[in-house]
């Protein structure tokens, strides 16, 4: 099979692979359907993550089953699979509380950018569709298996609740989906932060009904501005940066909730400032796997399209050239065709 390899900074190959095995009677084997290249795959793109040996990309996928293990009875060959970048087993005591991308068995999806792809703790990871989805879905569920269902944490973990105002900060996919995820919780007031007009737009069309330009002081002085001066009730940070979750923690009003879900890279939380701004702090991986089989039928009738994140659709074989237009910002996120 074929698949992308990373090697250094900058240099994403598209390479003859060795066909994946199932290793375990836990694991299942699926041809992938449609890939995509994710956010936090640019942080090595960049340099700005090790990289160490050269190694397969990518954790998002939706596929068709080709095989399972002796142990993997959920799903069956021929059947449309999602599952979450995070595998689980579904059963250990952290599954059971909803955890599931803090699994005792957890092992993180990494070589996805392929044909086919090993899917480890199968049972519990993959959700089949009720029956093959049309092809104009495939985006949508996509999307599903990472970047909707990390809005959703990031909504979920902000307690956005109906009649509530939410502020998102990051307009990179996910954040989009956070303005999905805050608009089906019943957010009556969803302001976006965003300076790219395409992403604002879509933002908008997701549910967004304002929209802050600036950053810093002046987008927290913004943010407070249309807040009755005192901040929102749920604030998703969906970026990761050391920016972004001071503007987060500064537009959440004293008693609200900040939901955190991009991967933190120098991101630092004073103690005192937390302390006395009396505001809820929660994130990390998002538990896709609790939110799977609501978030398929959310798409599967319509409700929702998170597959609009997809601006640019490649081939599977020109996947650097999605990774370059991700960095240099022509896209918001390259959907992957085998
Ligand atoms: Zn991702
Ligand atoms: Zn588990």
């Amino acid at each position: 099979m074929r698949g992308a390899v990373i090697h250094a900074p900058g240099d994403v190959r598209f390479e003859t692979l060795d066909d994946p095995k199932i290793l375990h009677p836990t694991d299942a084997i699926i041809r992938t359907a449609v890939t995509c290249v994710c956010g936090s795959d640019l942080w090595p793109w960049r340099g700005l993550e090790p990289i160490g040996d050269a190694h397969p990309m990518g954790h998002e996928y939706v596929g068709f089953v080709e095989e399972v293990g002796s142990e993997v009875t959920a799903v069956k060959p021929g059947q449309f699979v999602v599952g979450s970048f995070a595998t689980s087993d579904d059963t250990c005591a952290n599954c059971r509380n909803g955890f599931q991308s803090n699994c005792v068995h957890r092992e993180f999806m990494s070589t996805c950018q392929a044909d086919y792809v090993r899917i480890p703790n199968a049972q519990g990871t993959l959700v089949a569709t009720g029956e093959v989805p049309s092809e104009e879905l495939w985006p949508g569920l996509l999307a599903v298996s990472d970047v909707m269902g990390t809005g959703w944490w990031a909504a979920d973990a902000a307690g956005v609740k109906p009649g509530s105002t939410a502020v998102v900060v990051g307009d990179g996919a996910v954040g989009l989906s956070a303005v999905i995820a805050a608009k089906e919780m019943g957010a009556e007031r969803i302001i976006a932060m965003s300076r790219h007009e395409s992403r604002q737009k879509l933002a908008r069309e997701f549910g967004a009904t304002d929209i802050v330009t600036e950053r810093g002081d002046d987008g927290i002085a913004r943010v407070k501005d249309l807040t009755g001066g005192i901040g929102a009730d749920s604030v998703l940070e969906c970026v990761g940066t050391a920016q972004a979750m001071q503007q987060a923690l500064h537009s959440a009003r004293p008693g609200g909730d900040v939901g955190f879900v991009g991967v933190p890279h120098e991101v630092a939380v004073d103690g005192q400032e937390l302390f006395f701004s009396h505001v809820g702090l929660r994130g990390g991986p998002a538990p896709v796997r609790r939110y799977l089989p609501d978030l398929i039928d959310r798409v599967v009738t319509g409700r929702i399209d998170p597959g609009k994140v997809f601006d640019l659709t490649l081939p599977l074989d020109q996947v650097a050239e999605g990774y370059r237009a991700m960095d240099e910002r022509r896209a918001i996120k390259a959907l992957l065709k085998p």
